[in-house]
């Protein structure tokens, strides 16, 4: 799979917030609260969990049109990439557009204006299902022909490129007010006052929104966030709670195809019989108090520390995707959502938090003590478990030289294993697909690879890049049985 540029630069992000943290300390500006910041981080990450397991599919519309492309949009081009930039900047106009006047689309972007904060923390604030909504609007720049690794590079730094305009550190920029997407036009667009709602919705550029007349410029601060404040450190309900309110309207709503229109028609929209259109309710900034849960200091540093543990363990599973099975995932980003739930359910004091937050340190004090029996030394009998890419399979050798090469591999920690060109064969061990290692380019001479769970697998998908030659991705051996 190539590069995830977001993950990469995770690293970057902390560093940046860490140093906008000692920014406000010096200045000493109220910017950050512990509880909202922790709450930005933990949609972040769930955000980035979910994608792990559903961007290949979202992915598949953008490479299924690319085959009927009209041209063929050279990589090595500049112009080429410019092109590429103005597309993605211009498409990601209206899908923001339109997640913003369709309540529908709101429902999965509302998470990234829960926040009453404006900070660095807010840029990683995304809604889980914020991809589902987004990936339609791109497929044109497939079917013109823009190569698939072309627009995931572009779009992955169109959204880098919106992480640093989320602060309050840095005031109007002369000029490129006029061209860019800035901390003061983005500011606006987090505001809740009236005037500022549904305005300056680029990625980069603002150009789009002067053209297409949703443009304002910052007069005096916004009061950020949303017209209902979510009043939660829940990240899993932050994802959902817009869902269930728009649940709830539907169901006071009596005919059919108001039901309906309510999904396509824009926030604060309901039917004549519940009082019409409501419009954004005025606010003083004066006098408006955010919402917030008085959390006492060892509360304070123990949610700190434990969610600095479900960081790094988020960390090292989306570092790690490529090794781990779907299930060792699944199960891991199940753990670590619990996690986030819990602490905030902590910080709001809520009953049942205290529980929870027991039930997971046992669950995960019994792992480890699971995990620490059974360290016995891997006895190899010719079955590995092989990496390609992220996903996992089995492979059976039944050549000495084979099952030696392939032992090295894992006790070399996971080097790069010569899988060499690949050519179809004719199955065997009740595997779906089979495939023998050419005999004149690699010592091994028969090797079935087995999809562990059974559905069409990345590697399938991509049939034509490996028996074009060579796996792409390499391969590793993750264990022995
Ligand atoms: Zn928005
Ligand atoms: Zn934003």
């Amino acid at each position: 799979m190539p590069v995830n540029y977001i993950v990469l630069a995770i690293p970057v992000f902390f560093v940046l917030i860490a140093l906008e943290l000692v920014i406000t300390r010096v200045l000493e500006k109220d910017y950050y609260r512990l509880s909202d910041s922790l709450n930005d981080l933990a949609c972040g990450i769930l955000q980035q969990l979910l994608e792990v397991f559903v961007k290949t599919a979202l992915f598949a519309g953008y490479l299924h049109l690319y085959r009927y492309r009209v041209l063929d949009v050279p990589s090595a081009s500049v112009a080429a990439w410019v092109l590429c930039f103005l597309g993605v900047d211009f498409l990601y106009y209206w899908f923001h557009r339109l997640s913003h006047e369709v309540n529908a689309f709101w429902a999965a972007h509302v998470v990234h204006h829960q926040s009453e904060d404006y900070n660095l923390a807010v840029a990683l604030r995304q809604g889980a299902f914020q991809g589902w909504f987004s990936w339609f609007f791109y497929l044109p720049l497939a079917l013109i022909g823009f190569p698939p690794l072309m627009f995931l590079a572009v779009s992955s730094m169109n959204t880098l490129y919106q992480f640093w305009i989320h602060t309050r550190t840095i005031g109007r920029l002369g000029p490129l007010e006029w061209v860019l997407n800035t901390p003061s036009n983005h500011r606006v667009h987090h505001g809740r006052n009236p005037k500022y709602i549904d305005r300056n919705h680029g990625g980069t550029l603002i150009v789009w929104d002067r053209l297409f007349g949703t443009y304002q410029e910052e007069q005096e601060e916004p009061v950020y966030g949303i017209t209902s404040p979510l009043q939660s450190w829940n990240p899993v309900w932050a994802n959902l709670h817009y869902w269930v309110e728009l649940w709830r309207t539907a169901k006071r709503t009596r005919r059919l195809a108001d039901r309906l229109r309510l999904l396509v028609k824009p926030p604060g929209w309901q039917p004549e019989e519940l009082g019409g259109f409501q419009p954004a309710p005025d606010v003083d900034a004066a006098t408006y108090r955010k919402w917030d849960t008085p959390v006492p200091r060892w509360l304070a540093l123990y949610g700190f520390v434990q969610f600095t543990l479900a960081l790094l363990a988020a960390a090292l599973l989306l570092f790690r995707q490529g090794v781990l099975s779907r299930a060792w995932l699944a199960a891991g980003a199940v753990f670590i959502a619990v996690s986030l739930v819990a602490l905030g359910g902590l910080f709001e004091r809520k009953r049942w938090a205290t529980p929870l937050e027991a039930a997971r340190l046992v669950a995960l004090a019994g792992f480890f003590f699971v995990a620490c029996g059974s360290d016995r030394a891997p006895q190899p009998r010719g079955e590995f478990l092989v990496a390609v890419d992220r996903e996992t399979f089995v492979l059976r050798a039944t050549d000495p030289e084979t099952i030696r090469l392939a032992t090295e591999n894992f006790r070399a920690r996971n080097a790069m294993f010569p899988l060499g060109p690949l050519r179809p064969g004719n199955g065997g061990f009740n595997a779906p697909w089979s495939w023998h290692f050419d005999p004149d380019r690699v010592r091994m001479t028969e090797i079935a690879i087995e999809v562990c769970d059974g559905r069409p697998s990345y590697v399938e998908e991509q049939l034509q890049d490996f028996l074009a030659g060579y796996c792409p991705w390499g391969a590793r051996v993750v264990g022995v049985r």
